[in-house]
């Protein structure tokens, strides 16, 4: 039996791409999966698709109030969290010249300030339920390298990845850990949408930057989201027991720190 079994998983941003990935490998393993996402219609789909197990609710991750809500509904529902996949996030692409308030405000609110409320207030449950509970966060290759057109959600990353490091070593000694993934270029809307943004500021076809992205891959292909879940999965185990504050890349080789 897996040692997921009955295990209560949260994934924020759990409707579509990466978290859905992430949603599916915890799912496939007997755990009670909670779908909770800006898109409550979408999530509700897939957990109605999975069945058995699956939940979802909604929330707007850069909002206390939703969030603690959000997680409130789940303890209650589900008796408790044992894992939180902290994966909810927003891009749009701009050269840093041209960056808006309102870009940059979106990108920190949604990826840095949503990572820290979801933590916090998982922390706190743990913390009070004397759970050894497991964060894992996404992050992003952006969060350990700047990319050029994405100043803004870069900075939201290099948070995600340093609060995931100081929150890991507070919480060290408390057996709760908290690690993060750094993905590539991942196949989801989010992917598709920044082809589109990005075509149109170099003067690319969407072909030509789709082709770009697995050429700077050296292991030749684009991400899909399975391969970042199938890390998750890792991150959540007994067998990364003494792992935490780590920001493991998923790239296929592009960075190899
Ligand atoms: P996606 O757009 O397919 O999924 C993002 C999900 O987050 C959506 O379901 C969306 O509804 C939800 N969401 C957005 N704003 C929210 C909010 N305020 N509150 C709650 N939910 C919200 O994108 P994805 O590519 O699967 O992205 C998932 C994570 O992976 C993000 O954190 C992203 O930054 C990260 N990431 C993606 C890539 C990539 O190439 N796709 C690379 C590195 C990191």
């Amino acid at each position: 039996m897996s040692e997921f079994a009955g295990k209560s998983v949260v994934v924020t941003g759990g409707a579509s791409g990466i978290g859905a990935a992430i949603t599916r490998t915890f799912h496939a393993e007997g755990a009670r999966v909670t779908i909770v996402d800006l898109d409550a219609g979408r999530a509700a789909a897939l957990a109605g698709e999975l069945g058995d197990n699956a939940f979802s609710g909604g929330i707007d991750v850069r909002d206390r109030g939703s969030v603690q809500a959000a997680m409130d509904a789940v303890i209650s529902q589900q008796g408790g969290i044992d894992i939180l996949c902290a994966n909810a996030g927003v891009s749009t692409m701009q050269a840093s010249v041209d960056l808006t308030d309102e870009d940059w405000d979106f990108n920190m609110d949604v990826n840095a300030k949503g990572v820290f409320l979801c933590n916090q207030i998982v922390v706190r449950h743990f913390l009070a339920t004397g759970n050894k509970g497991v964060i894992v966060n996404t992050a992003s290759l952006a969060g350990k390298v700047g990319a050029p057109l994405l100043a803004h959600y870069s900075a939201s990353k290099f948070a995600v990845l340093g609060w995931t490091q100081a929150l890991a070593r507070e919480l060290a000694p408390t057996g709760i850990r908290v690690n993060a993934v750094c993905p590539g270029f991942v196949r989801t809307g989010m992917q598709e949408r920044e082809i589109i943004w990005e075509g149109k500021l170099r003067n690319m076809t969407p072909d030509e930057v789709r082709q770009e992205y697995v050429t700077l891959t050296p292991m030749g292909r684009i991400e899909e989201p399975e391969d970042v879940a199938v890390v998750v999965r890792f991150l959540a185990s007994d067998g990364a027991r003494f792992m935490t504050g780590q920001g493991i890349n998923v790239t296929g080789g592009v960075r190899m720190d």
